[in-house]
């Protein structure tokens, strides 16, 4: 049984075709400008030449119709016919307090998907506008939503509601959402099968530490806390947002700097985190780049941001009455043994030790604590596509 996995942005739509009888990706691919100039599919395929297909494509139904051109194409494709695909599994950002779980796609559905829109006005809309393209292409085939903020309707109240009057959270919905909440999910289970133990009977701090980044506790396989809020600004520090401030810098920048909401919004989300402190980038390959060279800005972003992860760490090692097991995870957990390391330093009094040269790991699933580490600490590539696809697999 194939299953096709779509994540739709404004202006780009990521998509996988897995096979589920060996959990295999039989394609994946990338829809780069739709609705710009220079639209441009490039499909892989495991051993042999990508395929590259340029033509305009100005909207996302074109887009999808034009993936699935690629995945039947006589001589670049891999199924025979659309009929091959069984169901269709779209990653969307928001789902509120309505989704604790993936969901078949239906009309209910797609209004409450709407309604969400309030919440994440940028995500939702390229998600719902891709559900509609395929629905209109593949009237047959059932959809599942998979949402980032489902995993973490599991928090407890005093975790999610914030100390603003009660009626923001009642009225207009103000609360801690999270995200990521399908990388968390997927890693977690990993972890627990790579430790042989039930993942109910432990305590793990799942790390993505990638361009966005958010940690989580999770208690007995359920998220109890997350470190994104009502929107993925609040926490950790990012490649561009800041992450954590008080919020009483937003009035200072509005009523001493004259800034707008508008640009407290941008230079929040689109000018902080690592590429505001450095001034170097917000990848953090350069910032290493530029510390190691002796930047003092650069090894100072990198080190709020370390000092931040390490907080969170110790605070939700509190929240869960200890931890079991540490997972780095993304772009930077999974290949950069110095975020790792320098992370979990000074945090031997929790049972944390990481050794140094299993450290060295890059891109692929490992133990890296010591032998005497009471905490497991694990690296495990995220995969949010395989993710998405077992739940789709499980609805249908
Ligand atoms: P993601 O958003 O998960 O794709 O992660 C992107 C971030 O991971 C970027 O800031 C990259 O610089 C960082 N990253 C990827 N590979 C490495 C690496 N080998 N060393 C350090 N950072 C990396």
């Amino acid at each position: 049984m194939k299953i096709l996995v779509i994540n739709c942005g404004s202006s780009s739509l990521k998509y996988q075709l897995i096979d589920m009888s060996h959990e295999e990706v039989v394609a994946k691919g990338l829809v780069e400008r739709i609705g710009i100039e220079g639209s441009m599919l490039t499909q892989k395929v495991e051993g042999r030449e990508k395929y590259i297909i340029q033509k305009p494509m100005n909207n996302h139904q074109d887009a999808i119709k034009t993936v699935l051109d690629a995945l039947v194409d006589e001589s670049n494709g891999v199924i025979a016919s659309l009929s091959d695909i069984s169901a269709v599994g779209h990653r969307v950002v928001h789902g509120g307090e309505k989704y604790a779980e993936s969901v078949l796609i239906d009309d209910t559905v797609m209004q409450a998907l709407d309604e969400c829109v309030k919440l994440a006005p940028l995500h939702n809309p390229p998600n719902i506008t891709g559900i509609k393209a395929c629905r209109n292409l593949m009237p047959e085939v059932p959809m599942v939503a998979v949402f980032d903020t489902a995993f973490h309707q599991t928090m407890p109240t005093e975790a999610f509601v914030y100390a603003l009057p009660y009626e923001y959270y009642e009225k207009h919905g103000i609360r801690r959402y999270g995200f990521h909440g399908t990388s968390h999910k997927y890693v977690s289970s990993v972890a627990a099968n790579m430790l042989g133990q039930d993942i109910k009977d432990l305590k793990i701090i799942t790390c993505h530490l990638g361009n966005g980044a958010s940690l989580t506790a999770i208690k007995n396989g359920k998220s109890i806390d997350t470190s994104m809020g009502f929107t993925p600004l609040e926490g950790l520090v990012m490649g561009t947002r800041c992450g954590d401030v008080d919020p009483a810098v937003v009035t200072f920048m509005v009523k001493q700097l004259g800034l707008s909401a508008a640009e407290v919004d941008n230079v929040m989300n689109k000018e902080s985190g690592i590429l505001g402190v450095s001034g170097v980038s917000s990848d953090f390959r350069d910032v290493e780049g530029a510390a190691a060279s002796g930047d003092k800005r650069a090894q100072l972003a990198l080190n709020i941001f370390y000092y931040r992860v390490r907080k969170y760490i110790g605070s939700y090692a509190a929240a869960m009455g200890g931890v079991d097991c540490i997972v780095f995870t993304a772009g930077l957990g999974e290949n950069s043994p110095e975020t790792r390391e320098a992370v979990c330093e000074g945090l031997e009094f929790l049972g944390i030790k990481v050794d140094k040269a299993k450290n060295k790991v890059r891109g692929k699933s490992e133990l890296i604590s010591t032998s005497d580490s009471t905490v497991k600490v694990l690296v495990i590539p995220t995969d949010e596509e395989m993710m998405i696809a077992r739940d789709t697999l499980s609805l249908i």
